[in-house]
């Protein structure tokens, strides 16, 4: 099948290398000259764990190109795709004039039956406006569908590839049949495709997103309590987890969710309840949480170091808002950067792949180390805000002679606290004692 995809960063490369994968031809759409010729080059933009080896063969066998022509791009493609951003709007609002804009454009620039199918996260009857935007200027047939994404960035590509479900909301019957070929590949284990009408497609994609985060922000309580009470959240969040209704996942509590989609989805839900005259009280307190969540550590911190954090030196450990990717928007990280250094001290900063985007955004208000262990060098402690598999069984003697003291604020609960104390380390998580 002829695909295009407009929009070529996390969701629209990952969408479109592996249409590509299945035999697909792919042109994706970018605005952006300096991505499209990095792309069209074999070069990668992203950081995304077996998305490299897939660009590069699909590239290799012409199944995969790029353009800044969205003209080139509709000529091309009978399915449409637009992954493009809908960041928050200063009301919390999802932000559509990327899409509409786009929509404007194609209306101009269709002239035989498309699909376009929204992949982007948007509000309830963005489909219906991007219907209506699209034919201001088109009288060629079209269909809209709502096609969330729901693949998680650090094993996008699995995701992908076999996802746990497919939603596709249309009510055309010619849509349908064309969307239902397209994704047959990525179902043969038997995974549903779901069809429904555009905009419970649009509300599935929110719910999930919200509903995840609750679960986030009510784990991040449930620790809250048991440092109050004297309980354990790991024996808590095993004995809850094994409950077959709930799951095991999702419940690992920690200095907050952060990334391109949680943080903005709950706002954008919130406000589009608002906007239909319904407080959703849950979700409040889940923002309200997760704000607070952010700086959990600080108060431990500012209480060992007697509230005198001026000229103190912090080592930390990890920028990306989560293990395997470079995604470092609303990363934990960043809120506590800022607060160590508005207390007056100094960080150096480690990340395995997060690094160049921190220093585009924050430049040298931070110190960057070429190792995790390089980081700890003369530093007063050591903090944890993303949970990347080489923090998880480091070198503990390493640690304890280059930092000044053995001291570790953790904010992923990676080690075992009685371990630690049988090391020799003061270390504090969350929900847990601490170990002296
Ligand atoms: P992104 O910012 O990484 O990528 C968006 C791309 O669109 C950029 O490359 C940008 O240059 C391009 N762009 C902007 N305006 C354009 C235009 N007029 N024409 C062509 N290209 C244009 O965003 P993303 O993370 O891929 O997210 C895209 C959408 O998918 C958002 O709605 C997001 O909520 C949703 N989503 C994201 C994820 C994720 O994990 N990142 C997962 C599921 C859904």
């Amino acid at each position: 099948m002829k695909i295009t995809v407009v929009g070529t960063g996390y969701v629209g490369l990952v969408t479109g290398t592996c249409f590509a994968e299945t035999g697909n031809d792919v042109v994706c759409v970018d605005i952006d000259v300096n991505k499209v010729n990095k792309l069209s080059n074999g070069q990668i933009t992203i950081y995304e764990p077996g998305l490299e080896k897939l660009f590069e063969r699909n590239l290799k066998e012409e199944r995969l190109h790029f353009t800044t022509n969205l003209a080139d791009g509709v000529k091309h493609g009978e399915v449409i795709f637009l992954a493009l951003p809908t960041p928050p709007g200063e009301d919390g609002s999802a932000d559509l004039s990327y899409i509409l804009r786009v929509a404007d454009e194609l209306g101009k620039l269709i002239t035989d039956y498309k699909v376009i199918v929204d992949k982007s996260t948007v509000p309830v009857g963005t489909a219906e406006k991007v219907q209506a935007t699209v034919a201001r200027h088109c009288k060629h047939p079209f269909d809209v569908v709502s096609n969330p994404e729901f693949l998680r960035e650090g094993v996008a590509v699995d995701d992908f590839m076999k996802p746990d479900r497919v939603v596709i909301g249309t009510r055309s019957e010619r849509a349908r049949k064309v969307m239902g070929d397209l994704f047959a590949p990525f179902v043969r284990q038997g995974n549903p495709i779901l069809y429904m009408d555009e905009k419970s497609a649009e509300l599935t994609k929110y719910a999930a997103n919200s509903f995840l985060a609750t679960k986030i922000s009510f784990m991040n309580e449930i620790a809250i309590l048991c440092e109050k009470l004297g309980a354990d959240v790991d024996m808590v969040r095993r004995g809850v987890g094994s409950d077959d209704r709930i799951g095991k996942r999702f419940l690992f509590p920690g200095i907050g969710y952060g990334g391109s989609c949680f943080p903005k989805d709950v706002q954008a839900l919130v406000k589009s309840s608002e906007d239909a005259a319904y407080e959703f009280k849950i979700l409040t307190a889940v923002m309200d949480v997760n704000e607070r969540q952010k700086l959990f550590l600080m108060p431990k911190i500012e209480a060992w170091f007697k509230d005198e954090l001026k000229g103190k030196h912090f080592a930390l450990w990890g920028l990306a808002f989560k293990p395997n990717t470079d995604d470092i928007r609303e990363a934990p990280a960043l809120y506590m950067i800022d607060a160590l250094l508005a207390a007056g001290a100094t960080v150096t900063v480690f990340d395995p792949e997060a690094m160049a985007n921190v220093h585009r955004l924050i430049g040298d208000k931070v110190t960057y180390a070429s190792s995790q262990y390089e980081c700890l060098a003369d530093a007063d402690a050591l903090i944890i805000a993303t949970e990347w598999s080489v923090f998880r069984t480091p070198d503990f003697d390493k640690i304890g002679t280059s930092l000044k003291n053995k001291l570790i604020f953790d904010g992923r609960n990676l080690f075992d606290v009685a371990r630690m104390a049988e090391l020799g380390f003061h270390y504090e998580s969350v929900g847990r004692a601490a170990a002296t």
